[in-house]
């Protein structure tokens, strides 16, 4: 199964793909992730992709590229895999077409979860995260225990410095501009599903079952 989770930041992606993975058992792609460990780690690509991702932009289609090409061939990967965060951009989804050409039994799906913008704007500025695992959390709807400590790794739980108000709206403009054509180009391949994602996350799962299983 080779899935592609579409949808701006914070509709649910990562959440979904977690659920997914326990199901399927294939592996979650992050590409945010993976960025975001490069930071932590200080080595040249997270020394590059750090101010870029501060200010909400794109980190260019070559590294992105480069670095997928290598995750994508990792024998994990070679049952299939759910994206999440890629591609962001046309020349990326071109690329993803021709890193797959070379493999066989491929037959991508991509789910767009569609979330209102103000709801969005809403949900990452209470989003919290592990600083150390990277597990999810949310002030209103999943809250951090009390003493501000990771329930699954006793990590600092911390805001994500891309989640400031200000950086979230130049997040969604980027998306809107230069993510948004994705589901035109997979709409006329015939490959595209849209879920709501302002039903609750079991039934987003359930929603996102039925077409994996179709
Ligand atoms: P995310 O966790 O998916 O919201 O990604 C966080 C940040 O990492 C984004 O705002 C970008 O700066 C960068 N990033 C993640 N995935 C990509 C991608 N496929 N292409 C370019 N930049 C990316």
């Amino acid at each position: 199964m080779h899935l592609i989770l579409l949808g701006a930041p914070g509709v649910g992606k990562g959440t979904q793909a977690k659920k997914i993975v326990e199901k399927f058992n294939i592996p979650q792609i992050s590409t945010g992730d993976i960025l975001r460990k490069e930071v932590r780690e200080e080595t040249e690509l997270g020394k590059k992709a750090k101010a870029i991702m501060e200010r909400g932009e794109l980190v260019p289609d070559d590294i992105i590229l480069n670095m997928m090409e290598k995750r994508l061939n990792e024998p994990d990967c070679q049952k299939g895999f759910i994206l999440d965060g890629f591609p962001r951009t046309i020349p990326q989804a071109e690329g993803l077409d021709k890193i797959l050409q070379n493999k066989e039994n491929v037959k991508l799906k991509v789910i767009e979860i569609f979330v209102p913008e103000e709801e969005i704007v809403r949900r990452l500025t209470s989003r919290r995260i592990c600083s150390v695992c990277g597990r999810d959390y949310n002030l209103i709807l999943t809250p951090p225990p009390a003493n501000g400590k990771c329930e699954s790794c006793g990590g600092e739980i911390i805001q994500r410095y891309d989640d400031k108000e200000e950086t979230i709206r130049n997040r969604l403009k980027v998306y809107n501009q230069q993510t948004e054509p994705l589901i035109h180009y997979y709409s006329k391949k015939g490959n595209l599903y849209r879920v709501n994602g302002l039903n609750n996350v079991e039934d987003v799962f359930k929603e996102i079952e039925n077409i994996l299983d179709s």
